[in-house]
């Protein structure tokens, strides 16, 4: 193992989180290879869920299967809200389809409100991605058996920069310090060179189509000598499979109204349990022609069942898949890079398994660029962990010869007269990079100047995506045009971006520091969060306890009951009396944990101790 307790000065490795809308994955570079770690399921990949109950919070598995029993309380998806505004189309476009609550908080940020513990509680997305990334840090540590702090973690290469920003404060209120916020598509193409390519010097161009449960991107990253620099990106932060099931579960709902004259729109639970079965007949569709769905006792009393060929699914979602190659194309254009140069075509996450989608793909690029060996869920969390490594200086030779150049996904600028955005820096420009531009003023006498700023490709800046604002005053007075501002964009190996302007020859500078930005978190709110995610790990932790307690009771009151049972193994031993003294006891035990979902520790522990008491000789006398 390569890590160490932190009760010692040396450090625990970095780990590579791929924090996924719908599911997540994490890994850690150990012993010259990367490791994706099971989690307490032994699954590679936990759900990106978060579930509030009157007993407590559950994270991950526990809480996606939750999400038929308490729709309303199990949150999902938050990976679609985290850095955007509640007044955001898409953020309304996905209130209306999702089972919980999220209304308009303070500063136009979406909020979820839940029941939890009995009582009304309000998150903001960063919050329930901490508890998501806590979980993926706990999966690491109970792996590797100490704590971990350092983690890269990943965001689809469209995020803009508040998205970036959120991400990393979610990282900061799960405890974890963020070395680097990652692009997907260069994770995934980091993995593929890292297991493929032997010969650095052979330059190649590889196509990342990274198709997820949210999101779609799509990227051109250039490999060259261990470089591996995105020559280009595209994508919807709005198209994954959970867009496909939707068409489903449309179709479906459609179906049910038809027949049986109900529409089940009104009803959560309802709702939740036919999404459910959607995504299921989805995956099946992969691999058979088709399908059948059925959901008992859907709505008053109906169980519903019914039928779906692969040739329907695809027809559903024909636009949507049509779309996945307008993207790829359009990627290729803004690289100038022609679809015959393409090497290989990398495939990542869950929905680009769909058979549609492979032929799509290959009818655009030719069937042997397409690459499958490599795992569609694993890759994006593996080259997470060899960047952790490398930024951690943990990794071997190999790993360190590997060098990533990331580019800005959205052109960022300045308004200018008339609502025009005046591009600083243009999309797809390497990153980190430090740009400056010239503005000057439009009227006499003008002593200060207001910039906006936008990123996005719209012409009329008000269309693309407002940052932030700032001003530069104190201008000495003259005509029109005649002083000079500098602007200068910085933006950072995360891709987060500093703005400032200064006045050329008076040496006045005015920043905008776009953490203060009213749509982010402040320093003190990420602070209380911190200390919020701290008492619920607490809480969780007293929980767990308790759990833990009464299920040790409910295995051994079982395991008795199972020898009890057993006649001809009991009676030589006692007298048929006690026997029946033994089973009242047991009995009586069984009651109490059907009454007791969570009793107190020492109760439990004292039922166990009275139980044994009685128990134990036969036990021992069974062992004799
Ligand atoms: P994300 O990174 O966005 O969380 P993933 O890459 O983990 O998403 O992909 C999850 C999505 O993939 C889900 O919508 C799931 O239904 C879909 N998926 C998983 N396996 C299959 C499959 N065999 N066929 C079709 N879709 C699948
Ligand atoms: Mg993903």
């Amino acid at each position: 193992m390569t890590c160490q307790s932190k009760m010692s000065d040396k450090l625990a490795p970095a780990i590579g989180i791929d924090l996924g809308t719908t599911y997540s994955c994490v890994a850690v570079w150990e012993d010259d290879h990367v490791e994706i770690i099971t989690n307490d399921q032994g699954n590679l990949t936990t759900p990106s869920y978060v579930s509030f109950t009157e007993k407590g919070r559950l994270v991950g598995e526990s809480a996606f299967n939750n999400a038929a029993m308490d729709p309303i309380n199990t949150i999902y998806g938050v990976k679609r809200l985290i850095g955007r505004r509640f007044s955001d189309p898409n953020v309304k476009e996905d209130i209306k389809l999702w089972p919980f609550i999220v209304v308009a908080g303070a500063k136009n940020r979406p909020k979820i409100v839940v029941n939890y513990k009995g009582e009304k509680k309000n998150f903001l997305a960063e919050e329930i991605s901490s508890m998501v990334l806590m979980k993926m840090k706990q999966i690491a540590e109970t792996y590797l058996g100490c704590a971990v702090e350092d983690a890269v973690v990943t965001v689809p290469a469209y995020f803009n920069d508040s998205q970036r920003r959120a991400t990393k404060d979610a990282g900061v209120i799960a405890g974890l310090n963020v070395k680097r916020i990652m692009d997907e598509p260069t994770a995934a193409a980091l993995a593929y060179g890292f297991h493929k390519i032997k010969d650095y010097s052979k330059p190649q161009n590889v196509f990342v189509f990274d198709l997820g449960g949210g999101t779609f991107d799509v990227s051109l990253v250039n490999i060259y000598g261990g470089y591996f620099e995105v020559k280009a990106t595209a994508g919807d932060t709005h198209l994954g499979g959970e867009d496909f099931d939707n068409r489903i579960f449309n179709y479906f709902v459609d179906e049910f109204k038809r027949k049986y004259k109900k529409d089940i729109r009104g009803n959560s639970r309802a709702l939740r349990r036919l999404r459910s079965a959607c995504e299921r007949a989805k995956r099946s569709l992969s691999t058979t022609s088709m399908t059948t769905i059925h959901v008992d006792c859907l709505y008053e009393g109906i169980d519903f069942s019914s039928t779906l060929s692969r040739t329907r699914f695809d027809e559903l979602n024909k636009d949507l898949f049509a779309k996945c190659i307008e993207f790829t194309d359009q990627c290729l254009k803004d690289a100038k890079v022609n679809k015959n140069d393409i090497d290989i075509v990398v495939l990542v996450g869950g929905s680009s398994r769909i058979p549609k989608v492979q032929q799509l793909l290959e009818e655009y690029f030719g069937d042997e660029k397409l690459h499958r060996n490599i795992n569609q869920d694993e890759a994006v969390a593996y080259g997470a962990a060899i960047l952790a490594a490398q930024l951690s200086g943990q990794a071997n030779d190999m790993v360190n010869k590997v060098v990533l150049t990331d580019v800005t996904p959205l052109s960022l600028g300045v308004d200018i007269t008339g609502d025009v955005m005046s591009i600083v820096v243009a999309r797809n420009t390497s990153v980190p990079t430090k740009k400056v531009k010239n503005f000057t003023t439009i009227k006499d006498d003008q002593t200060s100047v207001t910039f906006n700023v936008y990123e996005g490709e719209r012409f009329q800046a008000s269309k693309n995506h407002f940052l932030g604002m700032f001003n530069v005053s104190g201008l000495s007075p003259a005509p029109r045009g005649v002083p000079s501002i500098d602007v200068c964009f910085e933006i950072d190996a995360d891709g987060i971006l500093n703005v400032s302007g200064t006045v050329r020859g008076s040496g006045q500078t005015s920043k905008l520091t776009i953490t203060n930005e009213e749509s982010w978190l402040r320093k003190e709110e990420i602070d209380k969060m911190i200390e919020e995610a701290e008492k619920y790990k607490a809480e969780d932790e007293k929980h767990k306890r308790k759990v833990d307690a009464r299920r040790e009771l409910d295995d051994y009151a079982y395991e008795m009951s199972k020898i009890m049972r057993n006649q001809e193994l009991i009676l030589p031993l006692i007298p048929e009396g006690e026997k029946q003294r033994i089973e009242d006891e047991i009995c009586e035990v069984m009651n109490w944990l059907d009454l007791n979902k969570v009793p107190p520790v020492e109760a439990s522990n004292s039922k166990l101790l009275g139980l044994k008491e009685i128990c134990e000789p036969i036990v021992a006398k069974m062992k004799n």
